[in-house]
Parts: C-alpha cells; sequence; structure tokens
C-alpha cells in the first residue's frame, strides 16, 4: 500500500499499553468525522556508545500538547510528567535501539454525529514509530511559495496542533511536491512568511537571524526554541522574532527549516533563485551539527534537555 510505514508492536491506549492491533477506534469516532482531536510529535535518538535512547525535551511537548488539548476543550486525565513517564513505558516495551518518531494523540471519541466540543468524551493514545529523515533533500531543499495560505488564528488557532488543521499542511505539502519541490514556504492572510507545511523556518541576512514571531499564525516549534538559543548561546548571533517579507527570502544569505520531523534542512533554492551560494550555509552546517550532537546528548549543557529511556542495569 502506497507510502505504509512499519508498524510498532504496542500502543497506549484506553489507560494501558496494549497490543498495537487492539488500538482502534470506530469509523463514527467524533475526532475522525470532524478533526476534533489535537496531537504532538516528538522524536527519540539513540546514543550507541551509551546505548541509551534519548527523548528530546519531552516536557516541552507534553505541556504544548496539553496545551492544544484545551484549545479544543480536551480535558486529559495526565500531567506533562505523567506522559513522560508513560512514553518512556512505552519506549521501553518496544525495547527500540534506534531513532523513533512519537505520535500521541487526544481525541473526541464518542461516536456520534454532531459537529461541538462540548458534551463529547474525550480519550488519548500513543504510539512510537522507528524514524529517520522527513523531507528529500534535506541538505539542499528546492522550495516554492505555497498558493494556499497558512491556517489563520482566527479560523482554528494556529498555535495549536489540532487534527483538522492539518488539511491545510497536507494541501500545501502534496502542491508543492507534485509539482516537483520539496517543500512549500507559506505565507498568512497579511502575506508575511509563516513556515513551512510542517516545520518552522528561520533566514539569515548579514550575520543576524531572523524568524517569524509566534504572533504570525506559527506553531510555537520546540526545535524553534531550541534553534534561538543554539544561535544565541554557541554561535553568538543576534536572533531577531519578526515578521518576514516574501522577497526577504529571495535574498536571504541562508534559510533554514526545522522541527521535529524535519530536524534542521537547509533551503538552498526557492522557485528559480538560488539562495546565498546555491548550497548549504556555514551558520546552517554549524547549527545543524549542533542540534544533532545536543539531541544524541553528547553536548553536557544541553543533556537537561533528554530524557533517558532505559536504566542503565536494564540496557540489554
Ligand atoms: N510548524 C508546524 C505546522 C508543525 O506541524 C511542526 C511540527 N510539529 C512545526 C512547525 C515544528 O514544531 P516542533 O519543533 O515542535 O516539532
Amino acid at each position: 500500500m502506497a507510502g505504509q510505514q512499519g508498524k510498532p508492536k504496542f500502543a497506549f491506549f484506553e489507560g494501558k499499553i496494549v497490543p498495537f492491533e487492539d488500538a482502534k477506534i470506530s469509523v463514527m469516532t467524533h475526532s475522525f468525522n470532524y478533526g476534533t482531536g489535537v496531537f504532538g510529535g516528538l522524536r527519540a535518538y539513540w546514543n550507541q556508545e551509551e546505548e541509551q535512547l534519548f527523548i528530546f525535551r519531552p516536557q516541552d511537548h507534553f505541556e504544548r500538547f496539553i496545551q492544544s488539548a484545551g484549545l479544543m476543550r480536551i480535558h486529559l486525565p495526565y500531567s506533562a510528567d505523567e506522559l513522560v513517564d508513560t512514553l518512556a513505558e512505552l519506549l521501553r516495551a518496544e525495547g527500540y535501539r534506534e531513532n523513533c518518531y512519537v505520535r500521541p494523540l487526544a481525541y473526541k471519541s464518542t461516536e456520534m454525529i454532531g459537529v461541538r466540543l462540548h458534551d463529547v468524551d474525550d480519550d488519548f493514545t500513543m504510539f512510537a514509530i522507528p524514524f529517520g529523515a522527513y523531507i528529500a533533500n534535506e541538505d539542499g531543499a528546492h522550495v516554492c511559495f505555497s498558493a494556499w495560505r497558512r491556517v489563520d488564528d482566527n479560523a482554528i488557532p494556529a498555535r495549536g496542533k489540532i487534527i483538522g488543521a492539518y488539511a491545510n499542511s497536507a494541501l500545501i505539502k502534496s502542491d508543492a511536491v507534485l509539482a516537483g519541490y520539496d517543500e512549500a514556504l507559506v505565507l498568512n492572510q497579511e502575506g508575511h512568511v509563516t513556515e513551512a507545511s510542517a516545520a518552522n523556518i528561520f533566514v539569515m541576512r548579514k550575520g543576524v537571524a531572523y524568524t517569524p514571531p509566534v504572533q504570525s499564525d506559527v506553531l510555537e516549534g520546540i526545535v524553534r526554541r531550541t534553534i534561538i538559543e543554539l544561535l544565541r548561546n554557541d554561535l553568538g548571533m543576534e536572533v531577531i522574532e519578526r515578521e518576514i517579507d516574501r522577497t526577504e527570502i529571495y535574498i536571504a544569505d541562508e534559510i533554514l527549516l526545522c522541527g521535529t520531523g524535519v530536524q534542521v534542512a537547509a533551503i538552498t533554492r526557492v522557485e528559480h533563485r538560488p539562495i546565498g551560494s546555491g548550497r548549504m550555509g556555514t551558520v546552517t552546517r554549524q547549527v545543524r551539527d549542533l542540534f544533532f550532537d545536543a539531541v544524541s546528548g553528547r553536548i553536557e549543557k544541553y543533556r537537561e534537555w533528554l530524557t533517558p529511556v532505559y536504566m542503565p542495569e536494564t540496557v540489554r
């Protein structure tokens, strides 16, 4: 079947870890019919030297997840810390010794017809799969501007990861890829640059890094936050959060995309214009190397971002 990925062995479903085949919802489930759910996306990185699997910034991810759920009037009976523990338990059950991607979902679970958020039950599920690269050509992506606009915060909250809103991302992604591009950049209703279909953007101009502010209809990305810190603390760069015009993209020295899926990818061509030298720039390469060192536990001061999955004695 088209684009199928490997299946996990287990899922957390209806309050416990169950065999993956048992984690099933009905075709009448509210969220399946109306997109009334929210999701998260985390990565865990395998460190071979330490034989350890590190979950990257899980507290931050689950705090955002709980906030997204709140926007949709979904009450989760778990705290962020409890969700971190549940995830570690799920990953131990899988026994993964490779990089993986985690998908928590909180959703309106009642089997019913009727578009609304109130008087509908909520539920939570989570699974994890082995995962590698997410976009093609992450060393030098060729992107276009999408003809679609990013969902407006007054239509569907852009700072929540709301399932229904990802129809917007899917339209953006497929129209770009089917037209021969790797990704697309998306403008908001005001015509300012927001992000890509599922990744935040940084634009380097004359030694300064710019990224759209969180009021520009962007997702408040965890990797965005991480890149800001790495650029400032480790590369000593000035990072400015401000609106970015479309034409600033064409004349940028470097552009990178970042997100849990994308990790850190260089954009080297936008439509029919090369960006900078047309190859991955120095800042992008440096911050990308720092990112991969940080997520796999190789930078001492950033180990606080990581939650180890295995106790030393349980490592096989
Ligand atoms: N923007 C959108 C629309 C996304 O779906 C994602 C992926 N979660 C991102 C940005 C990147 O966010 P994060 O760094 O938290 O993964």
